[in-house]
């Protein structure tokens, strides 16, 4: 189970800084195609960046893997990386890159396994999408419709 291993990694990271929110992204590739944290990682080393800008990467299956350590603050929000944790999904456009909620059931699933794992953890974060802060798709649908239940606090 990938979030057993996910707590075990935070238990071991000593999280410093103030976390409020959680923001989820896509990544804006086309419908099915695999995309890994290494390959992300490379997309935002060429932007300049010390690395993927995401914390936590979920993949076409389900499964969830560790971008940048929670314990340092991301790159994924412009003015609000500080207090958040930034969460991918591997999608979000169809075959001709036009935006489209491509989140699979197993994704989906994983969405909220990892953010009830990270309230266990962090305390009562909120949750919300790339487009509540910026005029772009990302993450090519309404967090606080789709994970109306899920929001909260
Ligand atoms: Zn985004």
């Amino acid at each position: 189970m990938p979030s057993t291993a996910i707590n075990q990694r935070h238990t071991a990271a000593k999280v410093v800084r103030k976390l409020t929110r959680i923001i989820l992204h896509c990544t804006a590739t086309p419908e099915g195609r695999h995309v890994d944290v290494a390959t992300i990682n490379a997309w935002h080393v060429k932007r300049g960046w010390s690395g993927i800008g995401y914390h936590f990467v979920i993949y076409l299956d389900g499964s969830v893997h560790v971008g940048r350590d929670v314990s340092k603050v991301g790159a994924h929000v412009a003015g609000h990386n500080a207090d958040t944790i930034g969460i991918v999904y591997v999608g979000g456009c169809d075959a001709a890159m036009k935006a489209k909620d491509t989140m699979n059931d197993a994704q989906e699933t994983a969405v909220v396994n990892l953010v009830k794992a990270l309230r266990d953890q962090f305390g009562a974060l909120t949750l919300h999408g790339h487009n509540e802060y910026a005029a772009k798709a990302c993450p090519s649908f309404k967090v606080k419709e789709k994970f109306k239940w899920l929001v909260g606090y």
